[in-house]
């Protein structure tokens, strides 16, 4: 693997959340385009203008179950004087033949079938007799068009004006129209209309590839049993289900134990299906901080690593953390503590933004607001850090849930909110404003 050299760490330098953030997103570009399948691209952000090549409705079709008739052979229908019509056949949806509807003649017609040619007008089944004239309508033969199966007449006891219960050709979009611009995010709505105007593919901006892997010996897979010493792997389920959660198709790697060489190679068999690669664990200073010694160590050219830099943040929890690009793409790799809030926090706060930016989405941030601190005490925060605490928000309130450790993985799964204090502030009274970024 090839990537830039080695940055000046700066092993001093304290970074802002911002800081991080900005460097973050100052060097994950957008994805390149590709086409995509229509089910595939559902939360894609659409790279092209999409032109109507069609107008919809297709043709004039009717609204209702009812009679094509012309307007002048049912004018002045009533209960007491009805229109009795000879109906002529069926014009069911989808039928390619129609009957043409001379004077004094209807087709019975269902919703969104061709009008007849002749026909001027259609008149719901509940203002007729429902051409009981003619026996039970169930007899009638369906996609005929011949007198044969349609001997029968029709009583019409209201009349209609023109082109009622009529759709016109186009009224819905003309061909030539804009159906969706460049930069539309396709939902569901969008990815109707794509299928309704004949799109079988388009081109949008790809979900990112992310690869998740967590780093400890300690670490066990759900499901297995756990020896002294040992806890379950949370953070790499965790972060998989928040990256997909953000639009990513997220790859979960097992924990990997903590050796150096097997994790940079675990990394580099990786890097052919990753976008971005994510990691848990080791990043801090003790004797078994992996992914520091795998991806920092290594100066030379052909390693993995070397564009990774590994940095102290003014933040509570998540103060380590790395940065950096990998292998021959530059893949993008943030390095996340493996605290389990902590790195929970840290996704929210780096990974989410940049999975959003690799979409090509402007918006890429959680939505944040101001909120009333509901609390038994004041809360607490290191000078000089913006912490981060787990609350939980309704109508205007925030309530802390749980306390500042970053091991507390029950309070962090019952919040739905950050609590966010900023570097200067050392304590929040209960009942003051505070910021919060809402989980969603
Ligand atoms: P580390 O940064 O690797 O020293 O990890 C910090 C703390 O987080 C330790 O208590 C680890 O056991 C715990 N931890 C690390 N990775 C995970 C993980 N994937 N799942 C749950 N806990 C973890
Ligand atoms: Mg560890």
């Amino acid at each position: 693997m090839s990537s830039a050299p080695t940055r000046d760490t700066g092993q001093d330098h304290v970074w802002t959340v911002t800081e991080h953030l900005e460097d973050i997103l100052a060097t994950v570009r957008p994805l390149e385009p590709i086409e995509l399948q229509l089910l595939d691209a559902l939360g894609c952000v659409l790279v092209e203008d999409v032109t109507v090549p069609l107008s919809l409705p297709p043709f004039d079709n009717s609204s209702m179950d009812g009679y094509a008739v012309r307007v002048a052979d049912i004018a002045g229908a009533s209960e007491e004087y009805p229109a009795v019509l000879t109906v002529i056949g069926d014009v069911a949806a989808g039928q390619g033949e129609q009957p043409h509807v001379g004077p004094g003649e209807a087709a019975r017609i269902m919703t969104g079938a061709p009008l007849p040619p002749g026909a001027e007008t259609v008149v719901p089944v509940e203002w007729t007799d429902g051409g009981l004239g003619q026996g039970p309508v169930s007899r009638m033969r369906a996609h005929s068009a011949s007198p044969e199966g349609a001997s029968g007449q029709v009583a019409v006891h209201r009349a209609a004006e023109a082109r009622a219960h009529v759709r016109d050709k186009g009224s819905d979009v003309k061909a030539g129209d804009r159906a969706l611009a460049a930069g539309t995010i396709l939902g569901p709505p969008q990815i109707g209309l794509l299928a309704a105007i004949g799109r079988a593919m388009v081109r949008v901006r790809p979900r990112p590839r992310v690869v998740v892997l967590s780093t400890g010996s300690e670490l066990v897979q759900p499901g297995e049993k756990l020896d002294p010493g040992q806890i379950y792997d949370s953070n790499s389920f965790a972060l998989t289900a928040a990256a997909r959660d953000a639009g990513a198709i997220a790859y979960r790697v097992g924990a990997v134990t903590d050796d150096a060489e097997i994790l940079r190679a675990t990394i580099e068999d990786q890097l052919v299906r990753a976008d971005l690669l994510v990691t848990t664990g080791g990043v801090s200073v003790g004797a078994y901080d992996v992914v520091k010694e795998a991806l920092q160590s290594v100066g030379d050219e052909d390693e993995a690593g070397s564009g990774v830099e590994f940095r102290k943040l003014a933040m509570q929890p998540g103060k380590p953390q790395g940065f950096g690009s990998i292998g021959p793409d530059h893949t993008p790799l943030l390095a996340l503590p493996g605290n389990p809030v902590s790195s929970y926090v840290s996704f929210e706060l780096f990974v989410r933004p940049a999975i959003r930016a690799l979409m090509g989405l402007e918006d890429l941030h959680r939505p944040s607001t101001r909120a009333t601190l509901e609390a038994p005490k004041a809360l607490t925060s290191p000078a000089g850090r913006r912490q981060f605490l787990r609350g939980t928000y309704a109508d205007g309130k925030v309530t802390p849930v749980g306390g500042a450790g970053s091991h507390l993985v029950a309070a962090l799964a019952l919040a739905d909110a950050l609590i966010v204090v900023p570097e200067d502030v050392e304590s929040v009274e209960p009942g003051s404003e505070v910021q919060v970024v809402l989980l969603g």
